[in-house]
């Protein structure tokens, strides 16, 4: 009896940190989630609090004083009792305890790295295993872009070349383009070479050679690749030296019919300061883009994602998450694993209520969680000016619009006040906020274009820092 409550509770545990964390990973950036989340566990959840074991010191420090807030934040919007937490560093419990909880963990540890399969990453390609083209669920909003894919697998670096993918947050790039790779390391048995890297990394790994004097290393490690992946080309607008080394290295692998594959948020045309030369390579091959998913396609991802983990959900729940989340399979996803958690903890199936509650919860909180920075950032982004233009005081024309829904979004969402709204974008006077605010209320009732933009711009915040 006792053995079978442990177990329970345990599961629980495991359950709990894995909808916390798909929370988690809604509000901090990739890289930080992963660098800071990676070997994490919650070891206990009792008596309203909860305790998370980091594997070192450091890691502890950190996500201690920076990600306290979202981290109770989550735990609480998935157990309510949860009141505190507190971290320890893996390992400092005592030996017994802790050779007593692996024990009983041991079957749970695969589950857990469902989460952390991010890290399976192999270190030669980039490639991460868990993105198939066997699980990625093909509808008319992505048939384009998988039919090409799939072309490309079967003529590698002949048919069309390079192959740009772009679409929305959450919408199935990574897993295509990457699928796309694992793909064709499997049929080639591993003969033909695959390099994955985000645009990030690429750019990293020009500054570093820059700064070593290295160029030739990076030369040849891009320019050996069979088939060089580069996920989220976005982020080369403005980066103009890493920009003119990635135009060498496109030029070098397309002359000798080797595979490029791209994808970004955006079509060539709307990347912000990228040169012209390399739009013109980029749209010079086949361009597809992934729009958002039909009902239909949304259920079918729903009930895979469900299937892979073992999982399942009343249809209509599945119904339910498929008709609010719309736009974001991921945070479709990250609903899913808090509705399963909530139903194995509570040993019954979930009503309607709850399940809305949970929903509305998960997407709330990407919008309402940011900060006034990952705002206008965010804003600066769409209308593609400086941030320090849009809270700047110039007068001109462009920042008016800009500006004001800086100021709408600060109030609708973070519910700020508006002398700080103020402060925020450089006014002194805090009837600047309120008339930006109201004028935006009055104009989003007569322009649906306008509404638009908001909608399309807090889609965005979170990819902000
Ligand atoms: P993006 O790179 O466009 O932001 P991702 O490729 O990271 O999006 O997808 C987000 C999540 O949604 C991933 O877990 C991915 O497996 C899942 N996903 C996206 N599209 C599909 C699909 N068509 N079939 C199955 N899963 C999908
Ligand atoms: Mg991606």
């Amino acid at each position: 009896m006792g053995m079978e409550r442990q177990a329970v509770e345990l599961t629980n545990l495991d359950e709990l940190w894995r909808a916390a964390l798909s929370e988690i990973e809604l509000q901090v950036s990739k890289p930080n989630f992963l660098t800071w989340f990676k070997n994490s566990r919650l070891l206990e959840n009792h008596d309203g609090s909860a305790l998370v074991a980091l594997p070192n010191g450091f890691a502890k420090e950190w996500v201690e004083s920076k990600y306290h807030k979202i981290i109770l934040g989550s735990i609480r919007s998935i157990s309510n009792e949860t009141k505190n937490v507190e971290y320890v560093v893996e390992g400092s419990l005592s030996q017994k305890a802790i050779s007593r909880r692996r024990r009983e963990n041991q079957q749970k540890q695969d589950e857990r790295q469902m989460v952390f399969q991010e890290m399976r990453v192999d270190p030669i390609t980039g490639l991460n295993p868990k993105y198939s083209l066997t699980s990625f669920v093909v509808a008319s909003f992505n048939e384009l872009a998988h039919s090409a894919a799939q072309a490309v697998v079967e003529n590698v670096g002949t048919k069309y070349n390079p192959l740009f993918i772009y679409g929305g947050v959450g919408l199935g790039k990574t897993h295509l383009i990457q699928g796309v790779g694992n793909e064709i390391r499997r049929i080639s048995d591993n003969r033909i070479g695959v390099k994955y890297v985000t645009s990030e990394k690429f750019a990293n790994d020009v500054i570093w050679a820059i700064k070593n004097r290295r160029a030739e290393d990076i030369k040849s490690a891009y320019r050996s690749a069979d088939v060089l992946i580069v996920d989220d080309i976005q982020f080369l607008g403005g980066k103009e030296t890493t920009q003119e080394e990635f135009f060498h290295t496109f030029n070098a692998l397309h002359e000798n019919n080797k595979q490029i594959i791209i994808s970004s948020d955006r079509p060539p045309a709307a990347i912000a300061r990228l040169e012209e030369r390399l739009r013109s390579r980029f749209e010079g091959g086949m361009i597809a883009d992934i729009s958002c998913p039909e009902y239909e396609a949304r259920v079918a991802i729903a009930k895979t994602k469900l299937q892979e983990r073992g999982a399942s959900l009343d249809d209509k729940i599945v119904d339910l998450v498929a008709k609010r989340v719309q736009k974001n399979i991921r945070e479709i996803e990250g609903i899913l694993n808090k509705l399963v958690f909530h139903q194995i903890t509570y040993k019954r199936a979930l009503d309607i209520s709850t399940t809305e509650k949970i929903i509305s919860e998960v997407t709330n909180r990407s919008a309402s969680r940011a900060t006034p920075n990952q705002i206008i950032k965010a804003v600066a982004s769409f209308f593609e000016i400086s941030p320090n233009d849009v809270i700047g005081r110039s007068r001109s024309k462009e920042y008016v619009e800009p500006r004001q829904i800086v100021m709408y979004l600060l109030r609708d969402t973070l519910n700020m006040s508006y002398p700080d709204i103020a402060s925020r974008v450089g006014k002194r006077d805090h009837t600047t906020a309120i008339y930006a605010y109201k004028k935006m209320v009055v104009d989003l009732e007569k322009n649906p274009e306008l509404g638009r933009k908001i909608i399309l711009i807090k889609e965005d915040v979170n990819k902000f820092e």
